[in-house]
């Protein structure tokens, strides 16, 4: 089945491998990381990677929950093999609930879920490395078997528990796949050092 990249605009067109910053499960001292991170521009497009069916939309980040938090926003879209996709950290949402999403189709843009001016020594360190190194606006992607019930140990795409959530994935091998489509061609060009120093 064809997929497209999620990001065409994003710096850097691999996914983030175990170890480095943004993979799967990276350690953040206290909590853990739910999904991968495609940092990118803020207001880069955001293109639903396979068919399926939008089944949700909500509130992500606000700076009421925490301070150095901008307002950003995720979807929930149920992929044709009835696993579901989260599309998080979006500063703005171009479908509805309910919706049949295409392979391409613009969903989203990426926001800036960061607000450097409120990151201090007092943050968590991955926080503060990320503001260094000017990264603060990315998609942060989630993939799941069955939405979990219990969100208590969630928080902005961290699990604050070493064991993982039941019906969280690894999306590692989801998002690797051959690019079908002309945004390939911008793929193959060296990682920035934006995301992973
Ligand atoms: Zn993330």
């Amino acid at each position: 089945m064809e997929k497209y990249w999620p990001v065409p605009g994003s710096y850097c067109h691999e996914t983030p491998k175990n170890g480095t910053r943004g993979a799967f499960w990276e350690c953040r001292k206290d909590r853990y990381h739910c999904g991968i991170d495609i940092s990118a521009p803020i207001d880069s497009p955001v293109l639903a990677i396979e068919n399926g069916v939008l089944i949700g939309i909500g509130e992500f980040s606000s700076p009421k929950i925490l301070p150095y938090w901008n307002q950003t926003y995720f979807i929930l879209i149920k992929n044709e093999d009835g696993r579901i996709s989260k599309y998080a950290e979006l500063g703005n949402i171009f479908v509805e609930k309910g919706e049949e999403v295409k392979t391409g189709q613009l969903i989203g843009l990426v926001g800036q879920v960061l607000n450097p001016d409120k990151i201090d020594a007092s943050s968590p360190e991955y926080v503060q490395i990320l503001k260094m190194n000017h990264n603060c606006s990315m998609l942060h992607f989630e993939l799941y078997e069955t939405i979990p019930l219990d969100c208590k140990k969630y928080l902005g795409g961290n699990w604050f528990d070493s064991r993982r959530p039941v019906g969280l994935l690894d999306p590692t091998e989801y998002l690797e796949f051959e690019y079908c489509h002309e945004e390939k061609h911008h793929g193959n060009q060296k990682c920035q050092d934006n995301s992973h120093s």
